[in-house]
């Protein structure tokens, strides 16, 4: 069955002439539509486009022009602007919304012969960890139906899980790439700030933003990066430098690699199977011959207070232009001030409303010192003490989320709760480092995985080494048992 391959898989029978690049897109489109109803992983999904699309790739096929990802569908997360499909970020704000232009990472992935299967859902504007504050629908975990998927790139990751899509874009601001990952057994990247142009992906917090793959293989995840990065001019904070590279991903070796782990990742939190399975995890790399030592770094504990000021903060300003005039849905009202208080009001969801509040607050005059200076000090000296430590160690690892999936609804009535799910994931947000979840088995029989960060720039290390865990995990069952 096509839809089990991975996409290095599927590019393969496709260049082998076993299967057409329409065959292979129509698989996941009727998948699509006789199970998407279980997993709720699409908010759109267009059909004539991706089958356009498929064509074209076949022709590049034929001319023996193609790429790695030529033909290969690809599932995009709803918060990613696509020319002509209505891009919603999960919000009844931008309902209706098409963008008349396609972000850098859809139009080098339209470049490279790949097949925009659709667009998936999301926690409303990528706030959140579970993808429950979508305005539209709930995605369901592929593990267990009743779980959720992690969020806030829920819909890519169920969508990858589920077998709708082989690949999948997400973006990452706190670790939305992925825990989501973690959560359903794939590998989920994150790059280094910089790497992958934020051009066309709507902002939530700009600092912290990066858009990277969902996919079932290390392999697969460093294809899909390597087509999404390298410089943008559209993007003032695109570093310059080639895209990633997967020259040298398969002559990774545990040997001799310097592992760190800081203690405090251990946060008070940590569901002990969690952390069980990490231990044994990093007890497997020590026999491989790599060193793991226990090291400190004091200021893990304050990621996600300093995160919950400098996130909300910047979305305050970046939501700024949602007034209902140049976007989406737009509320009747008396004049222009009553039209744009009553389109935010209707147009956004609880918690997108309070983190703007939240931001509002910090960034005000007589509290900017006290909170967002503060906070701006934290991530400061955070960053440093991380960059301290891969001075003397090639990766930090530890567990990718403290929990493996949870019930849906289990943590709506607890904010703190959802909030500390990003506990690991969050300071390489904040220093802007490359960072990773491969799967590593199970804990609760659902999916865990482990987190591997490096120092910026050392995206193609990262991957190496972690395709070289990936092989010493052979987690199985590989797959959820679906349909
Ligand atoms: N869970 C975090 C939040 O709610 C991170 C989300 C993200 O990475 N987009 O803000």
């Amino acid at each position: 069955m096509i839809t089990r391959l991975s996409a290095a898989e599927i590019s393969q029978q496709l260049k082998s002439k076993q299967v057409s690049a329409v065959e292979v897109t129509t698989e996941f489109l009727n998948r699509i539509e006789s199970q998407d109803s279980l997993y709720g992983a699409f908010l759109a999904v267009d059909r004539e486009k991706a089958l356009a699309e498929a064509e074209a790739a076949q022709a590049s096929i034929d001319a023996g022009t193609a790429g790695p990802l030529t033909g290969v569908p690809i599932a995009v997360k709803d918060n990613i602007s696509t020319l002509g499909i209505e891009t919603t970020c999960a919000s009844k704000i931008l309902k209706g919304y098409i963008p008349p232009y396609d972000a850098t990472v859809v139009r080098q992935l339209k470049e490279a012969g790949a097949v925009i299967l659709g667009k998936t859902n999301l926690d409303e504007f990528a706030m959140g960890s579970s993808t429950e504050t979508s305005a539209y629908k709930l995605s369901h975990n592929p593990w267990d139906l009743t779980r959720t998927p992690g969020g806030s790139s829920g819909g890519s990751a169920a969508a990858v899980a589920a077998e709708l899509a082989p690949l999948a874009l997400g973006s990452d601001t706190g670790g939305s790439i992925r825990l989501p990952a973690s959560f359903c057994g794939l590998v989920g990247f994150k790059p280094t700030y910089g790497r992958s142009s934020r051009y066309g992906l709507v902002a939530f917090a700009s600092s912290l933003d990066q858009i990277g793959p969902l996919a079932k293989t290390v392999e697969d995840a460093a294809l899909l990066a390597s087509v999404t990065s390298g410089h943008c001019d559209l993007d003032a904070t695109s570093i310059k430098a080639p895209a990633i590279s997967t020259e040298k991903l398969k002559s990774g070796t545990l040997k001799g690699l310097k592992l760190a782990f800081p203690k405090e990742m251990f946060g008070e939190g940590t569901d002990p199977e969690v952390r069980k399975a990490t231990e044994a995890a990093l007890d497997a790399l020590r026999k491989e011959g790599a060193t793991v030592d226990e090291i400190s770094i004091p200021t893990i504990p304050l990621g996600v207070t300093t995160y919950y000021i400098i996130a909300p903060a910047e979305a305050s300003s970046n939501l700024g232009r949602f007034d209902g005039v140049r976007y989406g849905f737009r509320s009747e009202g008396q004049g222009h001030i009553d039209v744009v208080a009553k389109s935010r009001a209707l147009g956004f969801g609880h918690e997108v409303k309070s983190r703007i509040m939240i931001g509002t607050y910090a960034l005000s005059a007589g509290y900017y010192d006290a909170f967002y200076i503060k906070a701006q000090q934290v991530r400061a000296q955070m960053t440093q003490q991380f960059l301290d430590a891969f001075a003397d160690y090639d990766f930090v690892v530890s567990p990718t989320a403290p929990v493996t999936a949870f019930q849906l609804g289990e943590l709506s009535q607890d904010p703190m709760a959802m909030k500390l799910l990003d506990y690991c994931t969050i300071p390489a947000n904040m220093g802007g480092m490359p960072a990773i979840s491969v799967p590593i088995g199970f804990a609760n029989n659902l999916p865990v995985g482990i987190h591997l960060m490096a120092g910026p720039m050392r995206d193609e290390e990262l991957l190496a080494a972690s395709f070289a865990v990936e092989s010493l995990f052979q987690v199985e069952p590989k797959r959820p048992n679906i349909a």
